[in-house]
This record gives C-alpha cells, sequence and structure tokens, in this order.
C-alpha cells in the first residue's frame, strides 16, 4: 500500500498524486496531450468539454472547432506524440500504452513503419525515458476488412509492437468480420484489445472475447448490466482499461459516484483508470483517481489497489 498517495487522495493534493506511478493503457495519443505544450508551441487553444454531450454530433463540432484539420501533417502529428508524452510525465505515468491508427502510417509516415515507431519511440526517449512505452496498432471499426488487412501488411513481424486495439463507432460492423485480423495478430504475439460494451451491451462483451479471443477491453462498462457478464470476465481474467470521465461526458454512465467501475473491481474484474481523451474530457489519470475518490465511488485504498494493478503486465508471452 501507498500511504503517499491514499494521503494525497484524502487531502486532495493532486500535485502528490501527480507524482505517484501510474499506467494509462487508455490513451489516444492524438487527443492525449498537454493543453499548455500545444498552445505553447502552436498558439492553438484547446478547450474542453464540460458538461455531457447529447449527441455524437456535438463531439464532431469539438472535433471541427478545436481540432480540425490543424495537425494533419507529419510535423503536427510528431507534435501530437510528443504532446503526450509531456502530458504523461507530468502526470506521473509510468506505462503509457498508445500507438496510431493503421491507416496513418501512408498519411504521415511515407508507408514507413520504421519511421513511424521511431517517431514514438524518439518522443519516449527525449521527452520522458523512464515511460515504459507500450506501442499499439490501431483500427478503425468502419473500416473495410480489406483496406486494414492491407494497411496491417506493413505492421506484421515488428516486434517493437506490443498491442492492437479496435475502436471507433462500435455499432459500425459485426466484430466477427475481424477474426482474421486478430488471428493474425495472435500470430504475432500481440496482447489483444478492442473497445467493447461502451455502446454497446454486456452480450457484445461477452461476444467480442469469445471470437476474437481478446486480452483486455477498452471500456467493457456494460458488463454491469448482467451478472454472466461479470463473472464471465472474472473467470476468463479479462482486464478493462475504464475512463469514467469519457463515459460520464458521453452519457454512458448517469454520474461518477454510481459508475461501474466500483461494483466491477468489487466483483473481482482487473481494472485500470485511463485517460481516454485528455483534450475532450479534462482526463489526465490523477485527476480521475481524485475525482473518483472525491464523490465517493472508490475508496482511498482501493483506488491504491487499482493504480499497482495498472502497473503489472497482463503480458502473456
Ligand atoms: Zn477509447
Amino acid at each position: 500500500m501507498n500511504h503517499d498517495f491514499i494521503e494525497a487522495l484524502e487531502k486532495g493534493d493532486l500535485e502528490t498524486i501527480r507524482k505517484i506511478p501510474k499506467a494509462d493503457l487508455h490513451n489516444h495519443f492524438v487527443l492525449g496531450g498537454s493543453r499548455e505544450f500545444i498552445k505553447d508551441k502552436t498558439g492553438y487553444e484547446i478547450y474542453p468539454i464540460t458538461s455531457p454531450l447529447n449527441s455524437m454530433r456535438e463531439m464532431d463540432a469539438w472535433s471541427s472547432n478545436y481540432i480540425g484539420n490543424r495537425f494533419n501533417t507529419p510535423e503536427g502529428r510528431r507534435l501530437l506524440i510528443e504532446a503526450t508524452f509531456v502530458q504523461a510525465k507530468l502526470d506521473g505515468v509510468k506505462v503509457l500504452e498508445i500507438g496510431e491508427d493503421v491507416w496513418g502510417l501512408g498519411e504521415f509516415f511515407q508507408n514507413d513503419i520504421k519511421e513511424l515507431i521511431n517517431a514514438f519511440q524518439e518522443a519516449n526517449n527525449r521527452v520522458a525515458p523512464e515511460i515504459e512505452l507500450r506501442l499499439q496498432i490501431g483500427l478503425s471499426r468502419h473500416c473495410s476488412i480489406d483496406y486494414l488487412m492491407e494497411c496491417l501488411s506493413h505492421f506484421w513481424g515488428h516486434k517493437e509492437f506490443y498491442s492492437i486495439d479496435l475502436y471507433g463507432d462500435e455499432l459500425a460492423q459485426p466484430i466477427e468480420n475481424f477474426v482474421p485480423i486478430y488471428e493474425k495478430a495472435a500470430e504475432n504475439g500481440l496482447v489483444l484489445k478492442a473497445h467493447v460494451g461502451e455502446w454497446g451491451n454486456a452480450q457484445d462483451i461477452i461476444t467480442a472475447i469469445e471470437v476474437l479471443h481478446l486480452d483486455e477491453i477498452q471500456h467493457g462498462i456494460a458488463a454491469i448490466q448482467d451478472r454472466k457478464a461479470i463473472d464471465y470476465l472474472v473467470e476468463n481474467n479479462i482486464r478493462l482499461n475504464i475512463t469514467p470521465s469519457s463515459n460520464f461526458l458521453l452519457g454512458r454512465v448517469k454520474d461518477l459516484k454510481t459508475h461501474p467501475i466500483a461494483t466491477l473491481y468489487r466483483s473481482g474484474v482487473d481494472v485500470t483508470i485511463g485517460s481516454d481523451d485528455i483534450l475532450i474530457f479534462d482526463s489526465d489519470v490523477s485527476k480521475e483517481y481524485l475525482r473518483l475518490y472525491q464523490c465517493g465511488c472508490l475508496t482511498a485504498v482501493e483506488l491504491d489497489d487499482i493504480r499497482k494493478n495498472g502497473l503489472r503486465t497482463t503480458w502473456k508471452n
């Protein structure tokens, strides 16, 4: 038990919370950067949303207002990678799982996989060498499988990658379509992850694990709807990387106090706390821990246990 962490939560001492090691295993680096760093480098002010969105159209409006095409260049992409390491360092993140969407390889790295890998590793070494980078391959769920397979042909066989993740519109196409990709990812020794159970339901979580043989799930909070799904997560040792402020601000949960993370954790599910999109949700992991404590969702001792759990690997190979 880390008494400094527990005491810092009890006192609302964010600065001390920031100094204590944490993991962020659910971070989309494009929106994971430090606001101050981005403003400093570009002059752009990016404000987070502060009340729950009523529709994804509002999310799109936020994106076009603050992000738009401003960073859609190789230099812009690198700036966002660097901003994410700056932010993670300030936040005391010691294990950071981030990576590029497969389409970004052609768009920002001239289809040169070594250049892509190097962009992340170089920023890691220069800005925050103390952070363990777990490099991820990212897939958007609306893309066709043929297109994704074509993009992925550049990624396979590169041992620098730690995991693969599927995100975007959870309802865009059936999870079964992704079986060939996840079979290949398993052959490549990657940790298998997908965004499930954020917009979908408890059965979607079980199905996704069964058909893709997932190790970890991004969100998975819909498991709360069905005891069977919770038991399934525990029995199969599936980790959920949960992002509370994002869930609240996207209207997935009523409030933080009753967030499903408490029941999931107390039922024995392996949970971690991540940021999702810091620039939108103002959700640095240190703030997420403090918010969950202050609203009474989890106790300081429980939050310390979750913090330590996040630093533990689930790497199976
Ligand atoms: Zn996410």
